[in-house]
């Protein structure tokens, strides 16, 4: 049978908690998850996509069916060459609605053949966010709720705060 692969596509600049459980939880829909972070050539990060990467591959090196990978250029036109027909994307708050309701419509409208899946954040995570991480962290904030235990070190040791 033809393998289900999906992409979770974002800027993960860095991942949060909420990001990693849509990961997790995906992967035991989907044979193979990539997770592709945006190489996006105008908008520069906190994080390169290089240390994006690196941070995303020790959260998720527990679980087998996971790929870390970048991607620049049309969504739809990557998802098509690496033979996957589903996106997924996590939906935190109404908030996130009308932007993802015209990012679907748009990739539709792109290529009718690949879908995309909405999953709903769990509760605990639906008011976090990477730029949330990185304020707090800035300020020297505990952010150890909202990433994962060495993204709040790689974020503190960016900003030049001791632990
Ligand atoms: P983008 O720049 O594409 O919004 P993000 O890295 O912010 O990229 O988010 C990537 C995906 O993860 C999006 O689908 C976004 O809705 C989802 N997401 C962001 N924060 C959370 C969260 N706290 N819980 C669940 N999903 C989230």
């Amino acid at each position: 049978m033809k393998k289900r692969i999906a992409v979770i596509p974002g800027s993960f600049d860095p991942i949060t908690r909420g990001h990693l459980d849509i990961i997790i939880r995906s992967a035991k829909l989907f044979d193979e998850i990539h997770v592709s972070v945006l190489h996006n050539t105008k908008k520069e990060g906190l994080f390169t996509v290089e240390e994006r990467i690196a941070l995303i591959e020790a959260a998720v090196s527990d679980i087998k069916n996971v790929k870390v990978r970048y991607f620049s250029g049309l969504l739809v036109d990557y998802c098509q060459s690496i033979n996957a027909n589903t996106i997924v994307r996590g939906l935190r708050a109404v908030s996130d609605f009308e932007y993802e309701m015209q990012l679907t419509s748009m990739n539709k409208k792109l290529n009718d053949e690949i879908e995309t899946l909405y999953m709903m954040t769990n509760n605990q995570y639906s008011f976090i966010s990477s730029s949330m991480a990185k304020e707090v962290a800035k300020f020297g904030g505990d952010v150890t709720s909202i990433v994962p235990n060495h993204v709040a070190e790689a974020l503190w040791s960016k900003f030049d705060i001791k632990k």
